[in-house]
């Protein structure tokens, strides 16, 4: 463990829009290769460090389904497909980063990656390599924030580090309130007496039940994923 932060085993929540391009395309590899150069860092200062990463900058069934002309669940079958899809991306921009990482998807592809389970899973967060957890859980009706969390519960980490555009959780939308405080920390049963939004509901609520802690924060320069964990950036603890 580094000695300058408590966390071991921490798992990385990164939006499908944290991989694009500023002007909206869906990879844009200068950025990739910062976020895998962040994590490589992360990796050296003796983290592990498992990864979820979401597709909206692709699909989001919800939305797609919407529209009428798709049932929801094979739009969120083309949610999860475009999860594999950034976690391959974000795969070998580890690599080229000097990180071994491992693409495990909970959607069975066997000619594409490795399939998702528990126990190689934990083998290869030990062995300092990177997992990248496609595929969210495998169901529809989910989010890649509930994989994050059963994943992080599943594989005993230490935290949830969920990557938001702002430096964590604030009392009202920064963007539109002036007045807006952040938090540095709050309890689980403080965000939901003051109605905070941290994770959607069903994550949420798997986080308390599994007394995880979470951790929001930003990953634009000059934050990051290894400045938050170190403690060099702001964010927000939300703990049991
Ligand atoms: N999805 C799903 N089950 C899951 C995780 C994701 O069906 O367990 C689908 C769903 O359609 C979702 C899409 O994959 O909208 C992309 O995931 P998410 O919206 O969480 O991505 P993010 O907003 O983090 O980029």
């Amino acid at each position: 463990m580094s000695e300058t932060t408590p966390f071991r085993r921490v798992l990385v929540k990164l939006s499908g829009e944290a991989l694009a391009a500023p002007d909206g395309y869906w990879l844009h590899p200068p950025t990739l290769a910062a976020l895998a150069e962040d994590i490589a860092r992360t990796v050296a200062a003796g983290i592990q460090v498992a990864l979820v990463v979401g597709g909206g900058n692709v699909i989001r069934g919800a939305r797609v389904s919407a529209a009428g002309w798709i049932d929801r669940a094979t739009g969120d079958s083309l949610g999860m497909i475009a999860t594999v899809m950034n976690s391959l991306a974000l795969e070998t921009a580890l690599n080229a980063a000097g990180v071994t990482a491992r693409t495990m998807s909970a959607v069975s592809m066997p000619t594409i990656c490795e399939t998702y389970a528990r126990q190689p899973a934990l083998h290869h967060l030990d062995k300092g390599q990177v997992v990248v957890l496609a595929g969210g859980t495998g169901n529809p009706f989910f989010t890649t924030d509930t994989a994050a969390v059963l994943r992080a519960a599943e594989l005993r980490c230490d935290a949830v580090l969920k990557a938001t555009q702002v430096d964590g959780v604030y009392s009202a939308d920064p963007k539109y309130d002036p007045q807006a405080v952040r938090y540095d920390r709050l309890t689980h049963d403080e965000a939901i007496a003051r109605d905070l939004k941290v994770m959607d509901t069903a994550a949420f609520a798997l986080a308390r039940e599994s007394r995880l802690s979470l951790v929001v924060g930003s990953v634009h320069p000059p934050s990051s994923v290894t400045a938050i964990l170190t403690g060099e950036a702001p964010a927000t603890r939300v703990v049991p």
